[in-house]
């Protein structure tokens, strides 16, 4: 979820305790993972998983346990724990039988630049794609990052009417990194901001999804899944996803993002329920409900958080587009303290059911419409 405030500036005893802890916990900068996918050389559906028959919550822990160790760095695009976040997520898909859909196995490489630019209070440095305004061949060459990457893999739909159709399943995987260190409640100072619910929790359920939708009967619809990076430095990874895409965006019908359900949320109904951000606006919220789905309008419009994730991007494009979540506001948000061990994997795991659902609504039922005045306050400034 995109802040409301400056990300943290990483600090020079936090980078020295993220330093020590990855020794400890990792041997180098490109694993084992990121090795095999950067040669191509994928199996596809070799085998059938060993941990196939484990109950959803476990399934959950164990992937937000890895994604959101304090040896992933709290995954800040440009950073080596964002790259290991990227590793591991092929990984797993490549181990469900996924099929790739990056231009390097799973791999999308997102071209960034770091500019410096000059605002009221003073110099600001931000990452930017090229663009017209942007021409990356005049910028030194220790300013460009070449290394992002979206992580992209694709179900394709069997149904030969819509199969040409796509939904795109998203969350993203990077954070905000190391920062300022806080004392947590025992008065242990920590200093790297794990992502545990923002977004580890989407980008599992993403993960749990997939691997679901492969297992059973084929969806109607092409399904591409899009973990993207760079979401809390300005949507890069998805803008960059919506100029080179897998599936074309004219044939691109919803777009689904799942964002921080690592916790209940009261004002959606408590344990295993959602909202959808701009409910409103669509026909998906009403349909996914007509269908049974446990999935509730936005009680906070006043936050705007349909205007804060990965879906505005593909909103202002013009496709029914939203964020699911059960964000209840708590204080951990962007905070060191969004730890795994505050999250409540019976609810997620539930809430997970409910869009596995709402992805095979999407993917195999009627296409989600704008209502009318829906597309009010879209147009991009
Ligand atoms: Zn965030």
């Amino acid at each position: 979820m995109d802040a409301v405030r400056p990300v943290p500036t990483p600090s020079a005893a936090g980078i020295a305790l993220a330093a020590a802890l990855l020794l400890a916990a990792c041997s180098g900068d490109d694993p084992d993972g990121a090795a095999r996918e950067r040669s191509g050389a994928a199996t596809i559906g070799a085998a059938p998983l060993a941990d196939a028959g484990r109950p959803r919550d476990e399934r959950l822990a164990d992937l937000l346990s890895t994604l959101a160790a304090d040896s992933m760095e709290g995954r800040r695009t440009g950073t080596a724990g964002a790259h290991r976040a990227a590793a591991f997520l092929a990984a797993e898909l490549e181990r469900y039988g996924i099929e790739p859909a990056g231009t390097d196995g799973y791999f999308q490489p997102v071209p960034m630049a770091r500019v410096t630019t000059q605002t009221q209070n003073g110099a600001r440095e931000r990452l930017v794609l090229p663009s017209a305004e942007v021409d990356f061949d005049t910028i030194p060459a220790e300013r460009l990052l070449t290394r992002e990457v979206n992580v992209v893999g694709i179900i394709r739909g069997s149904d030969p009417e819509v199969a040409h159709e796509a939904v795109v399943l998203g969350a993203h995987f990077d954070h905000v990194g190391i920062g300022a260190a806080v004392a947590d409640a025992a008065g242990v100072l920590d200093s790297i901001y794990n992502g545990a619910d923002d977004d580890g929790s989407g980008t599992v359920a993403v993960l749990e999804i997939a691997r679901e939708l492969s297992t059973g009967a084929p969806p109607r619809r092409t399904v591409v899944i899009l973990l993207s990076t760079a979401e809390e430095v300005g949507l890069l990874g998805t803008r960059w996803y919506i100029e080179n895409p897998v599936v074309p965006m004219e044939q691109t019908v919803a777009d689904l993002q799942i964002e921080m359900i690592g916790r209940p949320d009261e004002l959606a109904g408590g344990f295993g329920r959602g909202w959808l951000t701009g409910y409103e606006r669509t026909t998906m919220g009403d349909q996914l409900a007509a269908a049974g789905s446990p999935i509730v309008a936005d009680a906070r419009p006043e936050m705007n958080f349909f205007f804060r994730s990965d879906n505005i991007a593909f909103a202002q494009l013009g496709i029914p587009a939203h964020t699911l979540s059960s964000y209840n506001m708590h204080e951990d948000y962007h905070q060191p303290s969004d730890e795994v061990e505050a999250v409540d994997f019976a609810h997620m795991a539930a809430l997970v059911d409910a869009a596995v659902q709402a992805v095979r609504f999407l993917a195999d039922g009627p296409r989600p419409e704008w209502k009318e005045g829906g597309r009010e306050g879209l147009t991009r400034d």
